[in-house]
């Protein structure tokens, strides 16, 4: 089966679904030396910067220090599209999630893909919202960080009968949506 282009892939799948965008897949992105920093954050990018030491480069990568990046769900993401589109971050140029691949390759089909996306989509919302039912409601971080500040904050503190009852559909929920991820997002994905 032939797939479709690059192009029209990400015109079919990424118009409607930015989860390698909203903390959904990532919990933050890294900058690469051919990033610039202050521009990204001229742009609206909150960078977190490494501490810096004498050495170290425009705050992207020095010896041995993690490199710059900026958390997700991205400040540029404006419901599936990147408003910094043609000044994105070199990762972000460069990421094709194993989905996307997988249907250029012409090993799933175009409606096929959308399917998948949607399911995924509606998983990440059902623990979206059991994450804000249990007071995680600032939506910061990737979505697996969040999930674990909740687990540690019961772990803590108990749990309530309603509460112990939506933590087992978050916990359930995580699971199927991180099957999910594996199978079909993240990149090695062949859809054999
Ligand atoms: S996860 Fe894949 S299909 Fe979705 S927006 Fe990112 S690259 Fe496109
Ligand atoms: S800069 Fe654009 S492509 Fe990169 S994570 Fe943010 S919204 Fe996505």
């Amino acid at each position: 089966m032939k797939g479709p282009t690059v192009k029209q892939a990400i015109a079919a799948l990424c118009a409607q679904c930015g989860i390698c965008c909203d903390g959904t897949l990532f919990k933050d992105v890294q900058l690469r030396e051919s990033d610039d920093p202050e521009r990204l954050e001229a742009l609206g990018l909150p960078v977190v910067r490494p501490r810096v030491r004498v050495g170290s480069v425009k705050g992207t990568q020095g010896g041995g220090q993690s490199p710059a990046k900026f958390p997700q769900p991205c400040a540029a993401l404006a419901g599936c599209k990147c408003r910094i589109y043609r000044e994105r971050p070199a990762h972000c140029r460069e990421f094709e999630c194993g989905l996307l691949l997988a249907c250029v390759a012409g090993r799933v089909t175009v409606p096929k893909a959308q399917e998948i996306i949607g399911r995924t989509l509606g998983k990440a919302d059902a623990v979206r919202g059991l994450l804000e039912q249990l007071g995680n409601v600032e939506g910061r971080g990737g979505l697996g960080h969040r999930f674990r500040r909740v687990c540690r904050r019961l772990e803590r503190d108990g749990a309530s009968g309603r509460d112990g009852a939506r933590f087992g559909r978050l916990t359930r929920g995580m699971h199927a949506l991180n099957l999910m991820l594996g199978d079909y997002f993240y990149p090695g994905y062949r859809y054999d």
